[in-house]
């Protein structure tokens, strides 16, 4: 009898665009969990984001994120959030992945930034029980670890990656380079869709 769980990461974002910082984040947490995969979850509607500022429609964001994992071993884009359509709730998306398979275990991935947040997302303490949460560092992010006293937490050290999306978006309405930061196909998309003008 195999009795070893398939350990499965959700790595969730609004990904507006993916940038190197997730992705470097992706590949190595991956790595040091020793997950067998990691979807990089595309968030449908992020509640916590919404009315804020314009959001890039979600089949466009997935499309960069499924391009730039492209050939990565271990990471793959999800649009499970997309399809359910709706508010992206984390806890909807664990029940939906162990439902369709309970031999699956569940890792949460999540940036110190979002980590300090834990605790205003929805049904977070039902989500603490069942996921593994695994946190990266991000510049200028902090967590105090004794916040995170409900999840049984692990903290990877991945490189620093001072870049966010809306540096990015911000560097493409200024018209300052994005070469490296994000790949050459999603300039070449925020191009051409003329995203963050
Ligand atoms: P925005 O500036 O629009 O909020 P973002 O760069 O923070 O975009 P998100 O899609 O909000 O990207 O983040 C998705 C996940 O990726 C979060 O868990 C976040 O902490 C993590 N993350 C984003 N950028 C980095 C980075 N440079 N290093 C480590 N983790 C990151
Ligand atoms: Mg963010």
């Amino acid at each position: 009898m195999d009795n070893a769980k398939r350990r499965i990461g959700i790595f969730g974002g609004t990904f507006d665009p993916i940038h190197v910082g997730h992705l470097v984040a992706a590949v190595n947490a991956r790595a040091e969990a020793r997950l067998d995969e990691l979807l990089l979850v595309v968030s449908n509607s992020p509640w916590q984001k919404e009315g804020s500022r314009a959001i890039t429609p979600a089949e466009m964001r997935f499309l960069l994120v499924e391009d730039a994992v492209r050939g990565v071993e271990g990471l793959r884009a999800s649009d499970m959030e997309i399809q359910r359509g709706g508010s992206s709730y984390t806890i909807d998306t664990v029940i939906e992945l162990t439902g369709s398979d309970p031999s699956i275990e569940v890792v949460l991935v999540v940036g110190a930034d979002a980590a300090a947040g834990l605790s205003t997302w929805h049904r977070y303490s039902e989500l603490s029980k069942m996921v593994d949460l695994v946190v990266v560092n991000r510049p200028g992010a902090f967590v105090e670890p004794s916040s995170l006293a409900e999840w049984k937490v692990t903290f990877v050290e991945v490189p620093s990656l001072a870049v966010s999306s809306t540096e990015i978006r911000q560097r493409s309405a200024d018209g300052r380079p994005l070469d490296f930061l994000v790949s050459r196909h999603t300039i070449d998309f925020i191009a051409k869709h003329q995203l963050y003008r």
